[in-house]
């Protein structure tokens, strides 16, 4: 028989899945001797059959009834007793914390009986008929479903009857009135009486918090956060204590360390004569903990050994719930707490100083995610600054822009070369096209995973939401807080990382560690100057990451198209150039280059075209080799079809129809309209591009690999040290490379022996079609390299087109959890993983030494570079911009971390 009840000092810590991070803290506290009032925790187990059986095991009854008793007896006091009662409270909580699940319901036990028992145990009758009415109306909202303004609306109306600024001045007759009008409430909205029975309150709140399990929202959330949803939750029932016993009582919630900046010291709240959730309302405001020293000294000792103890034990960073009952400290809760990410580097360098934690258990708790939001730009903490209002910091960042209030608008600001702030009352699939062109996103609706916030997230776009002040008329063209009246146009900032809109401009500055990551840790120091806070962060920063380096086995390379891209990379520590794309050095000026080449009509016109790009490329390879001097820089040869660098055919339809309804054709037009008429593809991303468009067009490739050959013979002669790898894109048959290749190899030996050298350049392909995964021992044959393009594997693995995916049925895939994340952000690694990992392995088979890396988006995400690191790539290449998150991750996945951290 499964064991569906645990005392709390039959748990421990490391039973999260069985008991729920509450419930297993609670033991763990009780297993140090904390004061914990006694109580116990119905398993997830019990929640997952009650789910499977539409009913409450039967077990569990009798087993609650046994926990019930052992407390009562330990206790001395009975649930639901004329005299002493016994009261407990019953709390959800799951394996993950979850907002959205079930709120608390204290004083169970109370009812017309037993209430009169506690005025006699407390000595205090209008405190008992406050715990009653609060109990009716918790109850009735939280476990009977009755709208919870019902409730509010009566109390509302009771103060405003007895003239009472506050609960508090309510008197024991007034109490005792609103109960009963909450028990009408109750019979009103259920046909049935408010019950009076204990143990049926308690059974009714213990299934209550079963079916919270699968609301709505928290399966949203769930989807969300890719909480699996046969989890279930877990039921601490625990008696009361009361910290609304008098000025001697007290409730608060308090960290062991600055859970913002990570600074050492002890932090919190405290009110005296209230209970938890009179401090999560906030109707009274909260004396910092340390008045609780001036108010009750033993208390306060007490609770300051409690929190090194937890401290000590967790080896981190605990935040606690504690009430004071008439001078006994009792704690209700703890875990380690959620932090900021500049608070996360701090702590985890500060313990390793104490000797708490190991450097790898420091790096292992920050990560790549809380690096990059310490890398957004911020807004100048010197400027003088209006507030406007603040909503939730949805998307870090810090945007500066006139207010937009739709796409046109958005767009047209952007075009005019000023991005706009979308202003909208929430967001929705239609209005991505501004939220692409905006510097921000705000809105007066919606949470931190509403549309708004998950997409703007998504885009790297800095968003605030929910800005519930906001009074947006978009047909007026206004937006109104309070007094203040703005038009469409006016400037506002927006911080996505603090939630707060400024009206006018703010400047904005780089970010210490962002001054840190790019030019080292001297500048970093400096750009914190005497703000201590910033120091000390900038300090960790560069300990984590010095130690990310020295554990990683991944190396980092980034993509970089350019001297410029590639220097910035440098700078940021990557150890060569993963990906350039050649075809970005045909825009611009060189697109008639190009043209001219497609239009050649014979072999001499097109030889004549690409002697005329030889000398261009060949200055491309200069530069970016010698700006990545003595390091690896991997060059692909051009990739996407040769019509993008073509006028668009509509516009030139249309151009040349009109020209010739004048009778002014333009025969060069007329032979461009031909050609790219000739070249037009349905579906260009499945067409002639890559490898494909090497092999039709003769004397492209070789035309590319002749000035990569050139350039290095150059450099060497200056005494340099140049690494080029030639990286053919597309393959999907090992005849297509080896084709290449002998050309490529032919090439190389021509321009060596004119100079009177040898170039051993590595001769390397992308994976990135499935046939070239499955069929990666084959290809291996004829690779130096291989490197995994992981956007074209996403694309051609799921049959969806990366261009188009953003539009509106994947907005959809996300909501209704066919998706938890975008496979073009973080690596599937189930379906697309796996066709990299048989690459690996195929390519292996035949090479076992063979190198290989990976140059899709992925290489930059966090999760995605943990999975490269299992699977075996030497290394991840990315944007300069993320290269500094790559080596983190790279460095934590080398330390075993996995990727939660709080
Ligand atoms: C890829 O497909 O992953 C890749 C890096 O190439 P591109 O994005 O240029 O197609
Ligand atoms: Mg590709």
């Amino acid at each position: 028989m499964a064991t569906y009840v645990y005392r709390f000092a039959d748990g421990d810590k490391d039973q999260k899945d069985l008991l729920g991070g509450k419930g297993a803290n609670l033991a763990e506290m009780t297993r140090l001797g904390l004061p914990v009032p006694p109580g116990f925790t119905i398993t997830t187990e019990a929640c997952r059959a009650y789910l499977r059986d539409g009913a409450v095991p039967p077990e569990l009854r009798v087993e609650v009834t046994l926990a019930v008793r052992e407390i009562e007896d330990a206790l001395g006091r009975r649930l639901g007793d004329f005299h002493d009662p016994l009261l407990v409270s019953v709390r959800s909580g799951a394996r993950f914390s979850m907002p959205g699940m079930m709120e608390t319901v204290l004083n169970i036990g109370l009812n017309d009986a037993s209430v009169k028992g506690l005025a006699e145990f407390s000595g205090d009758e209008r405190f008992a008929w406050d715990s009653y009415r609060r109990l009716v109306q918790m109850f009735g909202k939280t476990v009977l479903h009755i709208d919870g303004d019902r409730f509010a609306d009566a109390l509302d109306g009771k103060r405003a009857q007895v003239g009472a600024a506050t609960d508090v001045d309510l008197s024991t007759q007034d109490l005792r009135e609103l109960v009963e009008t909450f028990k009408d409430i109750v019979r009103d909205e259920t046909g049935r009486d408010f019950p009076q029975h204990p143990r049926e309150q308690l059974d009714m709140a213990i299934e209550a918090v079963f079916d919270s399990w699968n609301t709505d929202r928290a399966r949203l959330y769930r989807r969300r956060e890719r909480i699996p949803h046969d989890l279930g939750t877990a039921v601490n029932v625990v008696s009361m204590v009361f910290g609304n016993l008098g000025p001697t009582s007290g409730t608060g919630v308090c960290f062991t360390r600055d859970p913002s900046t990570g600074e050492p010291g002890i932090y919190g709240d405290y009110l005296p004569n209230a209970q938890g959730e009179d401090v999560v309302a906030g109707i009274r405001n909260t004396l910092p903990l340390s008045e609780l020293e001036v108010l009750d000294r033993p208390a306060y000792t007490d609770l300051v050994q409690a929190m090194r103890r937890l401290e000590t034990h967790y080896r981190d960073l605990c935040d606690i719930e504690f009430t004071i009952e008439r001078g006994k400290l009792w704690l209700l809760q703890t875990r380690v707490g959620k932090r900021t990410a500049a608070a996360a580097f701090r702590i985890a360098t500060e313990l390793v100083d104490e000797h708490l934690i190991t450097m790898d258990e420091a790096l292992s708790r920050c990560s790549g995610e809380q690096l990059t939001s310490l890398l957004f730009p911020q807004f100048d903490p010197h400027a003088e600054t209006t507030l406007l209002t603040r909503g939730m910091a949805a998307s870090p960042g810090a945007a500066v822009g006139p207010i937009a209030f739709d796409n046109a608008q958005a767009v047209a600001a952007a075009e005019a070369g000023t991005p706009a702030i979308l202003v909208r009352k929430e967001t929705n699939p239609d209005d991505l096209q501004g939220m692409i062109a905006s510097a921000g996103v705000l809105t007066a609706r919606g949470g931190k995973t509403s549309h708004a916030a998950v997409v703007a997230r998504g885009m790297g776009r800095c968003a605030v939401v929910g800005a519930d002040a906001l009074r947006i008329d978009p047909v007026a063209g206004t937006v109104t807080v309070g007094k203040t009246v703005l038009h469409g146009g006016d400037t506002i900032a927006i911080d996505g990382s603090s939630g707060e809109v400024f009206v006018g401009d703010v400047p904005v500055t780089d970010s210490p560690v962002m001054v840190y990551v790019s030019r080292g840790l001297e500048a970093g120091l400096e750009a914190a100057g005497d703000d201590d806070e910033a120091r000390g962060l900038v300090s960790a920063v560069h300990r984590v990451m010095e130690h990310a380096d020295k554990v990683r086995r991944l190396r980092v390379r980034a993509n970089a198209d350019n001297a410029a891209d590639a220097t910035r990379a440098r700078e940021r520590g990557a150890q060569g150039v993963g990906l350039c794309r050649t075809e970005h050095q045909f825009l611009g000026d060189r697109r008639r280059l190009v043209e001219q080449l497609i239009l050649a009509g014979d072999d001499a016109e097109r030889r004549a075209a690409l002697d005329a790009l030889l000398p261009v490329q060949r200055q491309d390879f200069v530069e970016l080799l010698e700006a990545m001097d003595g390091l690896p820089t991997t060059i692909r040869l051009i990739d996407p079809p040769l019509h993008e660098f073509l006028p668009d055919l509509t516009t030139l339809a249309v151009d040349v129809a009109v020209a010739r309804e004048r009778g002014e054709a333009d025969p060069h037009d007329e032979k461009v309209l031909a050609a790219v008429e000739h070249m037009h593809e349905q579906n260009p991303m499945l067409g002639l591009r890559g490898v494909r468009l090497g092999l039709t067009l003769p004397g492209l490739f070789a035309l590319q690999v002749r000035a990569i050959a050139e350039a290095t013979v150059e450099l060497r002669r200056a005494g340099r040290d140049p690494r080029p790898e030639i990286m053919v894109p597309l393959v999907g048959s090992v005849r297509e490379l080896q084709i290449v290749r002998d050309e490529a190899e032919q090439v190389l030996r021509e321009v060596g022996d004119a100079a009177g050298t040898t170039l051993d350049v590595p001769i390397g392909c992308m994976i990135e079609l499935p046939r070239a995964a499955l069929t990666a021992h084959r290809i291996a044959e004829e690779a130096d390299f291989f490197s995994f393009g992981t956007n074209d594997l996403t694309q051609t693995t799921w049959g969806m087109s990366r261009d188009d995916v953003e539009g509106e049925f994947f907005a959809q895939y996300l909501d209704n959890g066919v998706l938890t994340i975008s496979p073009f952000e973080t690596l599937d690694a189930d379906g697309v993983g796996s066709l990299v990992r048989a690459g690996v392995e195929g390519g292996r088979a035949t090479k076992p030494a063979m190198h290989m890396g990976v140059c899709g988006e992925h290489g930059g995400d966090p999760e995605s570079i943990h999975f490269f690191d299992e699977v075996g790539l030497d290394y991840v290449s990315c944007s300069p911009f993320r290269v500094p998150v790559a080596r983190l991750e790279a460095g934590r996945a080398a330390a075993g971390a996995s990727q939660d951290t709080v």
